[in-house]
């Protein structure tokens, strides 16, 4: 049972479908974990669905008829907005498609003796979008980010200044926030972490990482 959430905010932003795909697709896989939010995100879905009905109906020109038309026959975006049958235990089903195979399978480029991440492609240039390995006991050097820092658990753990988190638990980190996650001791943790900009490490020793984590294997 997950004990770290999205805000309200974010949730929201999600049922409303303004939240940009990456994030949209990592707080989605939280949901997987998360009754509660799954419940929230179904209400504000309905709410939304609701207040749409209300709204007055507008003549729409041929121009925007036609675009609209036209996108009938784009490829189908990837899609992230139904949680159906939330199977405890098992990775995400959007993240399934998204690796196209086990965690062993993954391409994992290795950043420290503990730290290895493998990056994996939303469609979504905005924002980077990969899997962290953490070995147990393992620490990621402190940094800050220049931009948010979503993070969503998917096995194992870790553990930073403000708490221990454990599989399906969500965070989000302002920019400028400080911190290492550790690893815990007992098992190797694999998370998500979802990126407005690279991470900038504010150690002197891990200084000459920057580039290597800036890099994005596409
Ligand atoms: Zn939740």
């Amino acid at each position: 049972m997950a004990k770290y959430h999205p805000d309200l905010d974010l949730i929201t932003e999600y049922a409303a479908g303004s939240l940009p795909l990456a994030q949209a697709a990592c707080l989605s896989a939280h949901l997987n974990y998360c009754e509660q939010c799954r419940r929230t995100a179904g209400q504000l879905e309905d709410l939304g669905a609701t207040l749409f009905d209300s709204l007055q109906g507008e003549t729409v020109g041929d121009v925007q008829l036609n675009a609209v038309l036209a996108r009938l026959d784009d490829v189908p975006p990837l899609s992230y907005a139904k949680v159906e049958q939330p199977l405890a235990g098992q990775t995400p089903a959007l993240l399934q498609r998204l690796m196209k195979g086990e965690f062993a399978d993954l391409v994992w480029k290795k950043i420290t003796s503990t730290l290895s991440i493998s990056y994996l492609s939303t469609g979504d240039p905005g924002y980077e979008f990969a899997l962290y390995h953490i070995k147990a006991g393992g620490k990621i050097p402190e940094h800050t980010h220049k931009g948010s820092e979503m993070t969503l658990i998917l096995e194992g753990g870790f553990s930073d200044a403000d708490g221990t988190y454990h599989q399906g638990d969500f965070l989000y980190r302002e920019p400028s926030d400080v911190h290492a996650p550790t690893a815990l001791q007992s098992e190797d943790c694999i998370c998500l972490a979802v990126l407005d900009a690279p991470l900038k490490f504010t150690g002197w020793k891990h200084r000459w990482m920057n580039p290597f984590l800036s890099l994005n294997a596409g």
